[in-house]
């Protein structure tokens, strides 16, 4: 499959190797696939959009071979066979095999991608639209030059693109994180070689404990925030309003929303 949709994003046919449950609430999945040698990514935060097939289907109904017009044509196809769309992050990309790691958080309720996650088996089959450039316009987090401090804020949705973002980067670089989580098995090690410090909030609101947390002082404060989008917008309140932070300075991403599907909330956007 080699339809070109907008470059540099293309769609990927892939099968599950494997899944791995890493936490009470937290399933890694590995999928293979030929197409794999023409994905590409600066990782970080690389967002992918994920087809997947309903219940009793063996394969996601997607028209990518409609090339521009696969949009419409997805649109088109009756409610149930409509491959479910949703947006994951990049967790970890591999060479000698090709492969790469998704991490699905397992919510109740559970809409469609959680439950298919929690079912995921060797040779399930899903349909990928990513990247076959590595920079490109589906990875937000990007701090200024000159960026003194990095503030993440995320939930369970956005753990994999803290972890890949801390992954990345270098020795002296200061980072302040805040992850929420409901379940204290969830917490882990973060690997990273900056000088980060990285506060988990077990089943409380973060956002309260973040109002209340003293930062080091900057000059020139980086900050990204992406999980719960009511969460999301709180925060990006806080450090406009309350800490002064330069909004141009601030990367905010709703991941979801509370009582809302992802089809319901792209028609609400
Ligand atoms: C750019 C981007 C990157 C993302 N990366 C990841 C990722 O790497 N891993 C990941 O797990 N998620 C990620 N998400 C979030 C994921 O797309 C949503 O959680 C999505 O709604 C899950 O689809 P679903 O079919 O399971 O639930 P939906 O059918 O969309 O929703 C069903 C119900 O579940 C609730 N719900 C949805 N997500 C959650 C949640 N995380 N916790 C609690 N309740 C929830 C909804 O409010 C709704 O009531 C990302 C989102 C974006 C926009």
């Amino acid at each position: 499959m080699t339809t070109a949709v907008a470059a540099p994003f293309r769609f990927f046919s892939l099968q599950v190797v494997r899944t791995l449950r890493i936490g009470p609430s937290l399933v890694r999945v590995t999928f293979a696939g030929q197409d794999l040698r023409y994905f590409f990514s600066g990782g970080r935060d690389q967002s992918l959009s994920l087809f997947l097939p309903h219940p009793g289907q063996d394969a996601p109904a997607v028209p990518f071979e409609l090339g521009d017009g696969w949009w419409q044509g997805w649109r088109e196809l009756p409610d149930g066979v409509r491959a479910v769309m949703r947006s994951y992050t990049l967790r970890t990309l591999r060479r000698d095999p090709d492969e790469i790691d998704i991490d699905f958080v397992l919510h109740t309720p559970a809409g469609p991608a959680s439950a298919w996650a929690a079912g995921a088996a060797a040779g399930d089959r899903v349909v990928l639209l990513g990247p076959a450039v590595a920079d490109n316009r589906a990875i937000r987090f990007r701090p200024p030059a000159g960026t003194d401090l990095v503030v993440l804020w995320g939930d369970e949705s956005a753990l994999p693109a803290i972890a890949s973002i801390l992954e990345s980067l270098p020795a002296g670089q200061r980072v302040r994180v805040w992850l929420e989580t409901h379940e204290v098995g969830n917490v882990r090690e973060l690997v990273t070689a900056a000088d980060a410090e990285v506060t988990w909030v077990v089943g409380e609101s973060s956002v309260d404990v973040l109002r209340e947390a003293r930062l080091p002082a900057a000059e020139q404060p980086y900050v990204w925030i992406a999980g719960e989008s009511g969460c999301v917008k709180a925060l990006r309140r806080h450090f406009v309003g309350e800490r002064g932070i330069d909004r141009r300075r601030i990367t905010f991403v709703g991941y979801w929303r509370r009582g809302m599907s992802e089809e319901q909330l792209r028609e609400a956007e």
